[in-house]
């Protein structure tokens, strides 16, 4: 027996649960490869934290992320697809089988599925961390009823900004997007959308520079990047819907990243060490969808059965 076929070694322990990770999990447990997914801090990962998703097929109606997720987490228990809580917290790929740190399990295992997403970009004001579940959030389904009968700001100009904005008009009476340029990133669809919105105004060719307010936000100090004029703007909160970056430091070191932290994949998805795959936005910075997503997920559990096959004879 080979140190990789050692039968304490796991087939696939899956890294992260979002809709790579558990399209993985449901490929690979249909493959009888009984994975591990290691849950992450947050379930389901980035689609809990929005609202109506339109654009999953199979839906002819809109379904909250939430309940999507929740619906790819049942799949996956019904096929006895086995869940570990909390994040990966360091990894060893020099070594065969691979070894996957997560607290207090130790997992050895043939292959591993990195698939932790991205997170929130902040704008990385000191104030603005300080308020954050004050008045500063970056999740609009999560947080929007605090603001029932107040006014808001979002900061950021593409789809995110435009479906926080969208979300939140339903509860504020007011909501103000600020955008650095003078046109949106956002698809046209959803831009025409919060621009027909009468609650939604835009703020355009302005920064934000501080967030004002003791134990909650009060304001927020705006520079208009065309007068260079700075202006106290009276809010309740401010919503941060500026991009995000990909949950890949605990793989620093061990697997071949790009200059923004991406994982590197060869053309199928593989990463750069063998047996260790990759899936959704921890190494797509380009489509970054929940169908791609979870595409990219089916694609890596069926690479790491036939790399495992491969390696039976
Ligand atoms: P994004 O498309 O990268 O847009 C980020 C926005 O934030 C841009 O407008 C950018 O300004 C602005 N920005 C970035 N850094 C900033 C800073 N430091 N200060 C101020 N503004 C800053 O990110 P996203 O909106 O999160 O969308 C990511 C992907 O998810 C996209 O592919 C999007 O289509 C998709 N998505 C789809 C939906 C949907 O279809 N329902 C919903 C959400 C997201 P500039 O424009 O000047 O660069």
């Amino acid at each position: 027996m080979t140190d990789e076929t050692r039968d304490d070694a796991h087939n696939v322990v899956i890294i992260g649960s979002g809709a790579a990770g558990l399209t993985a999990a449901i490929y690979a447990a249909r493959a009888a490869l009984k994975p591990i997914v290691i849950a992450g801090s947050q379930h389901g990962g980035q689609l809990t934290l929005t609202s109506d998703v339109e654009n999953f097929p199979g839906f002819e109606h809109p379904i909250q992320g939430p309940d999507l997720m929740e619906a790819m987490r049942k799949q996956a228990e019904r096929f006895q697809v086995e869940f570990i809580n909390g994040d990966a917290t360091s990894v060893d790929f020099r070594r065969r089988p691979f070894l996957v740190v997560a607290g207090e399990e130790t997992l050895l295992t043939r292959t591993v599925i990195i698939a932790t997403g991205a997170g929130t970009n902040w704008l990385g004001l000191p104030n603005e961390q300080r308020l954050i579940g004050h008045g500063v959030s970056s999740c609009a389904p999560c947080d929007a009823f605090f603001f029932r009968g107040k006014e808001v700001a979002v900061v950021g100009g593409g789809d995110s900004a435009m479906e926080e904005a969208l979300f939140l008009a339903k509860f504020a009476t007011k909501v103000t997007i600020v955008h650095r340029r003078d046109s949106f990133r956002a698809s046209k669809i959803m831009a025409e959308r919060a621009l027909r919105n009468e609650k939604i105004g835009v703020r355009w060719n302005t920064l934000v520079e501080d967030v004002l307010g003791n134990g909650e936000v009060k304001g927020l100090l705006l520079r208009d990047t065309v007068s260079g004029r700075r202006e106290e703007f009276r809010t309740d909160g401010m919503f941060v819907a500026i991009g995000h970056h990909p949950n890949t430091e605990v793989f620093k070191g061990h697997i071949e990243l790009d200059a923004n932290g991406y994982i590197a994949l060869d053309h199928h998805t593989m990463t750069s060490v063998d047996g260790v795959f990759a899936a959704g936005d921890c190494h797509d910075h380009h489509y970054r969808q929940a169908i791609t997503a979870a595409a990219y997920g089916c694609m890596a559990a069926m690479d790491a059965e036939k790399y495992i096959e491969a390696r039976r004879g």
